[in-house]
């Protein structure tokens, strides 16, 4: 039976992540806390509403990977390169949902992945990979003489991160269909007096509001029609259950660096 440990679990996803483990028939092996955390002690299984499991909520990253055949980090950009750093010092294998990362602290995903598997994506649905897919596929179509391409979302009012890192992850899904670079066209903020819209550009607009879970629309907008490539998301279980068959999946692999186009087979 694969050992999964939870950093962050006291979080939204953190304890979403201990309910898909648990259904999915893994044991897990633990959580982490921020130092000095309020949940430090707690119970896992107590943390949501189960019966005890019998392991506690600690601050100790380092003794969760020696127990653990795999973990699962959603916490904070701030926090991910350490993790990935005993990933690489263990050779465990790392699952990596925390979005909103730089480009030092992705260097740092990046370089443990050499030494350990880690699996990472910006969003760990079905949907939304298939809509990754899709999102190519039609950029590839409707060209950029004819075709604007807009990106929404839109999440809770809790979240930190802007665009999202599901909205970016499409922007170069995007960008990839048409051969360009997304950082040479995107349009990530629009205030003022902004001038018409460049040809070729793809533009972002966030929206955040209430307990929304997750909402992301590509729309390619052309003259006299528009096609809408939607996915919403009303349930936080369909990224952790995600990130646990991805968890399940990486166990045990050569190191590398995944998303979930290899876990799911998607070609
Ligand atoms: P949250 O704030 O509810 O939870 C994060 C938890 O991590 C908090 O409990 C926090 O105390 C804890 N934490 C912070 N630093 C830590 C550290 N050093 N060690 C241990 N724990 C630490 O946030 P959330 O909504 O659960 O989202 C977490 C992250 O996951 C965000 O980056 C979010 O964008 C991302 N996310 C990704 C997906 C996906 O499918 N990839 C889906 C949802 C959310």
């Amino acid at each position: 039976m694969t050992t999964i440990g939870i950093l962050g679990c006291g979080g939204r996803m953190g304890r979403s992540l201990i309910n898909a483990g648990l259904a999915a028939g893994a044991t897990i092996a633990g959580g982490t806390e921020r130092p000095g955390a309020e949940l430090i002690g707690t119970d896992l299984g107590t943390l949501v509403g189960k019966a005890p499991l019998g392991v506690v909520v600690t601050d100790d990253a380092a003794a969760l990977f020696a127990v653990s055949d795999v973990v699962i980090d959603f916490t904070a950009p701030v926090a991910a390169p350490s993790h990935a750093t005993l990933a690489a010092r263990t050779g465990k294998a790392l699952v990596i949902g925390t979005t909103g990362l730089s480009a030092d602290q992705q260097a740092a995903i990046v370089a443990a992945a050499g030494h350990a598997p880690v699996v990472q994506a910006a969003n760990f649905s079905l949907g939304v990979n298939l809509l990754s897919a899709l999102t190519r596929k039609v950029a590839a179509i409707l060209g950029p003489e004819e075709w604007d391409i807009e990106i929404v979302e839109m999440h809770h009012r809790h979240k930190v991160d802007a665009p999202s890192g599901t909205a970016l992850a499409l922007g170069r899904e995007a960008a990839a269909g048409r051969a360009v670079d997304l950082e040479a066209v995107s349009d990530r903020v629009r205030d003022g007096h902004t001038g018409a819209r460049t040809k070729g550009h793809i533009g972002f607009a966030t929206l955040r509001g209430g307990d929304v879970v997750g909402e992301h629309s590509v729309i390619f907008a052309a003259d006299g029609e528009r096609v809408e490539l939607t996915h919403k998301a009303s349930d936080r279980g369909i990224f952790s259950r995600g990130a646990v068959h991805a968890a399940l999946w990486a166990a045990g692999r050569k190191p590398g660096l995944y998303d979930m186009a290899d876990v799911l087979d998607l070609g």
